[in-house]
């Protein structure tokens, strides 16, 4: 499935950062200092594990928590709700824990639910902060000042990604190959979804085809590709920014929740995606060292 249009390799991450830094004026300008949203008691808005780690692999969660700072209460969800799949992507951090481990690989984790902000969003899509999801409104999502927006993307998406520039920016002798975790329900709109896994590319698909060939290749599992979720620019902000956008080979791998419920489901594939990696690690290289560099 094509995804993407049509700018150069480099036009998105400046605009994305445009846009970024259009927060930041606005909020320099005002001469009104933002409402601080997290208490000094809260935790951190990003966690980087592993950072030294070893492998050409570097490992991102957008979706790792479903935790709302205290200031916002519930955003008006029960918990139920926030427990779903709205709230986050359930075993992706479990998946991507255990895959650092594996492949001595760094990874970097979002700290809060992504109805707070979605760290995978650009800051001028709707679904940056979402009004409603999957048919679910948000109160506490509607009628947001720029204040109340800035704080978020200022204490919670800025810290996110500003940990993944400057992971990447240390590891200038390494190569770095860009993997990015996330879970998908099993159901949507009714539908049940086919895929075990699913592996996405933007508009580069050389790693994501290493990858879709190792894990398809046993006949075990439904693997989709580009399925259930294509890249676009439009909605998508970690693997056009920090993949494509360096020129880094990059790959979306989308888990379906029910497979990683359990720790032992989470440990498996783990164990899976770290086997696969290992199998095309050589010729990912060979393609990344092919690549042009600035
Ligand atoms: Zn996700």
């Amino acid at each position: 499935m094509k995804s993407g249009g049509s700018e150069g390799v480099d036009a998105y991450p400046a605009h994305a950062r445009r846009i970024t830094d259009r927060f930041t004026l606005m909020d320099s300008d005002s001469g009104v200092s933002a409402v601080s949203l997290l208490g000094s008691n809260e935790s951190v808005p990003v966690e980087l594990v592993n950072a030294d780690g070893g492998s050409s692999a570097v490992l991102v969660c957008d979706h790792a928590s479903n935790r709302v700072p205290q200031q916002l209460g519930s955003l008006g969800l029960d918990d139920v709700q926030l427990a779903d799949h709205i709230g986050w992507d359930p075993g992706a951090a479990e998946v991507a824990r255990r895959l650092s481990t594996l492949l001595d690989a760094p990874l970097v984790l979002s700290g809060y639910s992504r109805l707070v902000i979605d760290c995978n969003r650009p800051l001028l899509s709707v679904g940056s902060i979402a009004e409603q999801s999957d048919g679910v409104p948000v109160p506490g999502n509607r009628g947001l000042s720029l204040s109340e927006r800035e704080s978020r993307i200022n204490e919670l998406f800025r810290p996110y990604h500003e940990a993944i520039d400057r992971l990447l920016d240390g590891r200038t002798r390494r190569p770095s190959l860009l993997l990015s975790i996330h879970s998908f329900t099993p159901v949507l709109n009714g539908q049940p979804r086919p895929w075990h896994i699913g592996v996405s590319h933007w508009r580069d698909r050389q790693l994501a085809a290493l990858m879709l060939g190792v894990l398809a290749h046993t006949g075990e599992y439904t693997v989709g590709d580009n399925e259930p979720y294509p890249i676009d620019a439009d909605i998508d902000y970690t693997i056009p920014v920090h993949g494509e956008g360096r020129g880094l080979p990059s790959v979306m791998i989308e888990i379906r929740q029910d497979e990683i419920r359990t720790t032992s489901g989470a440990s498996a594939w783990a164990t899976r995606l770290a086997e696969a990696y290992r199998k095309i690690e050589a010729e990912a290289l060979q393609y990344f060292e092919s690549l042009p560099r600035t």
